[in-house]
């Protein structure tokens, strides 16, 4: 397992303090497997946590902290606006997924989930797969997006880029005043599992798509594929993506790409994409809307793979959560109208909407303690 340079001191005042917006925080350590992670839970005014798993190399434990912390809130906000009835709460394992992988790592962490009854439930994240998580399932039912042979809902990648595209309507409404996909010209960073069919939807659509990907393969043989499609495709190098003059800026690779050194580069009238956290610092996001960039708050838009997961707890059912994912179109709009309504940026607007259903929905229920007995519990496989 990686060497923790700097450890946390757990009597230093400041660790403590950057805990205290959370309501719990589980180190767990097991000496047979190696497995040191880091469970956080932010909030449960909305039901049990519910928040991925991601494996990283951390240097330090206060770096794993840290990074557990800001995904467990920015979850607690992402489930508020995809109303679904779950609070916010994320996972970290400190170790190199490419070398630190076992089964039994995996079987391990499921018995620290298992330990927390219910009140955190989990699934992949950057750095895990479903087949991780289906050796976690062997010890905890507090799983989700697993594979559909094991009672899961499959590739979450579906509908977060069907929340994309409904997203992307919503944007266009809001710069031309049609949701019509094929009315505006995009840059797509990023062809993984969902910029590859964002950028299929558009080109579906009829528009025209700038695309880049480090791994440049990537772009050319996707290029190759959709030949057949209305829509247009270009590629270029990634560095030339900021500064194309296209409508709308569609991240979708890494987090952070919206940061000092890019933003003076954008000619873009929107940016709306998958990419978890997309703004540097949240100051990025007041920066866009004074050069009058419109930006969709990334957990808004790309929210189709939580409906998934969050649906799967009551049975895996594809025709709802598609019908939860279209109210991506509603909530984005509803973000954009109040941002232009109350001249905030769209990032306090979305945030202030999210705050105010964990105020209403405060007054009816406070910390979470109850087991989660969903249906799939009496059918999932279990080994
Ligand atoms: P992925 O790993 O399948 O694809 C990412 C792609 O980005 C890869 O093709 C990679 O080569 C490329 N890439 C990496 N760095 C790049 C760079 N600097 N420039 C251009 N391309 C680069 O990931 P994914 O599942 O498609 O997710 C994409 C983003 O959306 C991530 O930020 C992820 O956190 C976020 N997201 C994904 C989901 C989901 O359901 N998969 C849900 C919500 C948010």
């Amino acid at each position: 397992m990686s060497v923790m340079n700097n450890p946390v001191q757990l009597h230093d005042v400041s660790v403590l303090q950057k805990m205290s917006d959370h309501e719990q925080v589980l180190f767990c350590n097991d000496k047979h497997t190696g497995l040191q992670a880091i469970i956080a839970i932010h909030d449960t005014t909305l039901g049990p946590a519910l928040g991925g798993c991601r494996m990283h190399p951390y240097r330090t434990v206060d770096e794993a902290l840290t990074d557990a912390l800001r995904l467990a809130e920015g979850m607690t906000y992402k489930c508020a606006a995809a109303d679904v009835d779950f609070g916010g709460g994320k996972a970290v394992i400190i170790g190199d997924p490419a070398q630190d992988k076992s089964p039994a790592l995996f079987r391990a962490f499921g018995q620290f989930v298992e330990s927390l009854g219910g009140r955190f439930i989990t699934g992949t994240d950057m750095g895990t797969t479903m087949d991780d998580f289906v050796q976690a399932m062997k010890e905890t039912h507090h799983i989700v997006g697993v594979p559909e042979a094991y009672g899961g809902g499959g590739d979450s990648s579906v509908p977060t880029a069907q929340g994309i595209l409904y997203g992307l309507m919503a944007t266009n409404h809001m710069l031309f005043g049609q949701d019509d996909l094929n009315q505006a010209t995009y840059a797509v960073q990023g062809l993984g599992k969902v910029g590859s069919k964002v950028v299929r939807g558009l080109l579906e659509s009829g528009a025209h798509v700038v695309v880049s990907d480090v791994v440049t393969d990537r772009a050319t043989r996707l290029q190759t594929e959709t030949a057949h499609l209305p829509g247009t495709i270009d590629v270029v190098a990634d560095n030339d993506i900021y500064r194309l003059q296209t409508d709308i800026f569609v991240p979708c690779a890494l987090g952070g790409v919206i940061n000092d050194q890019t933003i003076d580069q954008l000619r873009v009238k929107a940016v709306a994409g998958s990419a978890n956290n997309q703004l540097a610092t949240d100051d990025h996001g007041k920066q866009l809307a004074e050069r009058g960039i419109l930006y969709a708050p990334d957990y808004i838009i790309n929210s189709g793979g939580l409906i998934q997961v969050a649906d799967e707890l009551y049975g895996a059912n594809k025709d709802r959560v598609l019908l939860k994912t279209k109210n991506i179109y509603n909530m984005m709009r509803d973000v954009y109208e109040q941002a232009e309504k109350d001249h905030i940026s769209t990032v306090e607007a979305a945030n202030r909407i999210c705050e105010d259903v964990l105020a209403s929905r405060a007054k009816q229920n406070s910390f979470y303690t109850r087991s989660i007995r969903p249906k799939w519990n009496l059918t999932r496989t279990r080994s």
